[in-house]
């Protein structure tokens, strides 16, 4: 194996132990540069030049075919493009469409709300198609003959659990359905494969793992045999010939048809910037080092876990969990907002999860051991008990 840690290409603030990069990936140092060229070179000096000078029109696929080599598939099959929801509306559409529209979607209750919320609006439209939601553990008894489509992410955001991509997959397969997976927690901290076990359709964050930034373009895969599919989202960028300017949709031939309108360049040249830590960056090396962080931090928990209410809500066998590490306890926001007075910034998910993501491009052995023992400190001490770790932000 070779480690995959490049802690030094990342502007990470002194004293800061970063475990978000599964909310917000941090800042590679090289991308404020990139961002002032394409502002001040390619925007002030080109003007609408840029869209051929600087290839800002192959920006969704250039991008794409470099996240393409982090999910296991093929170049031609992926474009970074709008957000994740959207592109889950466009793959669930393009699944229903596919399958005869006729059926049951299946999606678990551990699903990520967005990703819930996308399905039952889409699904309300059409008459012969409804949602059903079961608990993510009893996903696989519920892949039946009448389900069309199985919509699941990959790793929960909140436990960090982590489903059998390949057995899911292939169960699908077996009764008939499409399956569209949701790599928001996956890409850029885990070896997925998305070719090998066949899946369909999948989307993912730009965001997260993959450090583009805030707000960050999110992408889509879909499988060479579906692109004779389409989206119920067709816009100009998807159409045959975009600048022939028809009255009707033609849509154009590949994986293109499935993104609709002008790409939000500036925050593409940041995610394009940040895909370079990946260029040499194995996925296999990723996902062993992203095993061994979350194993040592759970390690260097469980040993005063008890003593202190913290439940582990996060699976403890390795193949089942995901990036990040989480814990349930009775006053996880005062104490989330203590830890990260102290620089050990991770995050709290409703109702009661402290969550800790490990990233393999800049997260050391020695943070998960020193994040730990804060950890520790701030339980011991009550420390957390203070009025101003209590006040709810905006954002949690
Ligand atoms: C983070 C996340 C999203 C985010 O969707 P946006 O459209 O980018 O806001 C969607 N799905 C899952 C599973 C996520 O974890």
């Amino acid at each position: 194996m070779t480690d995959p840690n490049r802690r030094d290409k990342f502007n990470l603030p002194e004293g800061v132990i970063y475990l978000d990069g599964n909310s917000l990936g941090p800042l590679p140092s090289h991308v404020p540069q990139r961002l002032a060229n394409a502002t001040n070179e390619a925007w002030g000096r080109h003007l609408i030049k840029a869209w051929n000078e600087d290839d800002w029109i192959g920006l969704p696929g250039r991008i794409g075919d470099r996240i393409a080599r982090m999910i296991g598939a093929p170049k031609g099959t992926v474009r970074a493009c709008d957000s994740t929801s959207i592109n889950l509306y466009k793959l669930l559409s393009a699944a229903i469409e596919k399958s005869g529209k006729k059926g049951i979607v299946l999606s678990d209750t551990g699903n990520f709300p967005t990703d819930l919320y996308v399905a039952q609006g889409l699904v309300a439209s059409e008459p012969n198609i409804s949602l059903k939601l079961v608990d993510p553990e009893d996903i696989e008894d519920a892949i039946t003959p009448d389900v069309c489509v199985v919509m699941l992410t990959q790793v929960d955001y909140r436990t960090g659990r982590r489903h059998n991509m390949e057995r899911i997959t292939n169960l699908s397969h077996e009764a008939g359905a499409l399956i569209l997976w949701d790599l928001a927690h996956s890409a850029g901290a885990l070896d997925v494969d998305l070719e090998g076990v066949g899946a369909d359709f999948a989307v993912g964050c730009g965001y997260k793992y993959l450090n583009g930034g805030p707000g960050a373009p999110a992408f889509l895969y879909v499988a060479e045999q579906h692109h004779d599919t389409m989206s119920d989202v067709a816009g100009w960028f998807g159409h045959a010939e975009p600048f022939a300017f028809e009255t009707e949709f033609r849509a154009a031939s590949g994986i293109d048809r499935f993104t609709v309108g002008t790409p939000p360049v500036l925050s593409m040249v940041a995610l394009d910037g940040a895909l370079d830590l990946f260029d040499d960056v194995k996925r296999a090396d990723v996902a062993q080092r992203s095993t061994a962080l979350t194993q040592l931090f759970i390690d260097e928990i469980s040993v005063f876990a008890d003593a202190y209410d913290l439940v582990l809500a996060t699976p403890i066998e390795t193949k089942n969990r995901g990036s990040h590490v989480s814990w349930h306890h009775p006053n996880a926001y005062p104490v989330m907002q203590a830890l990260i007075s102290l620089g050990v910034i991770g995050d709290m998910r409703a109702p009661d999860y402290l969550r800790f993501g490990f990233a393999p491009l800049y997260n050391t052995d020695d943070e998960v051991r020193r994040a730990a023992a804060i950890l520790r400190e701030v339980l011991e001490t009550g420390s957390w008990d203070q009025p101003q770790f209590h006040a709810r932000k905006a954002v949690t």
